[in-house]
């Protein structure tokens, strides 16, 4: 489900877009910045799945752009209200779920196990080294952190015991900056 993890040259904390603006080079409400972000995340998926071979069809598409629309993690049945809501037409939860797993797949959506939910990657590039998420109980805010020690780490861990891991999903709920020093509405 996950990609292997590959070498990052640093440690890094995204907050997914819509909620925690990236882009503090100029002063602007978040639903100005959203359109026109969510628009270049598109271009950059599109991008990556032509480069990989595979098809951003119209559904994947339209379930990549709500995910990136609501800028949180949702679960598939408020992802189909959303999506009904905005207009959709009646959406059958296969047609959700396979969208959703294409989108796994090709590291464009995370899977919360813990949330049975999906967040649209923050970092919107398809390729990064696997993720811990944290989880905001109060906000519902999934940051993602990605540290190449904490690779290194579990990788020896399992070496040590011979074990080959498939996947891997790390977790933690917990209270997010904003949240805990009262920032967040
Ligand atoms: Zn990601
Ligand atoms: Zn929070």
């Amino acid at each position: 489900m996950f990609e292997k993890p590959l070498l990052a040259c640093g440690v890094k904390l995204r907050y997914s877009p819509l909620l925690m603006s990236t882009h503090s080079h100029h002063d602007h409400d978040h639903a100005g910045c959203s359109s026109g972000s969510i628009g270049d995340r598109m271009v950059e998926a599109e991008r990556l799945c032509a480069r990989r071979g595979v098809k951003l069809t119209g559904q994947r598409a339209t379930v990549l752009e709500a995910l990136l629309d609501a800028g949180k993690a949702l679960g598939a049945y408020d992802l189909i209200e959303r999506m009904q809501a905005a207009g959709g037409g009646r959406i059958a939860p296969i047609t959700i779920y396979r969208a959703l797993n294409f989108l796994v797949e090709n590291n464009l959506v995370h899977r919360i196990e813990s949330r049975n939910a999906f967040l649209a990657c923050p970092e919107g590039h398809g390729t990064h080294p696997e993720a811990v998420f944290l989880i905001c109980e109060a906000c519902g805010r999934v940051g993602e952190v990605t540290s190449p020690e904490l690779e290194s780490g579990l990788a020896s861990l399992a070496a040590e015991r011979g074990f080959s891991p498939r996947t891997r999903v790390i977790e933690i709920s917990g209270t997010c900056a904003a949240c805990a020093t009262g920032l967040a509405r």
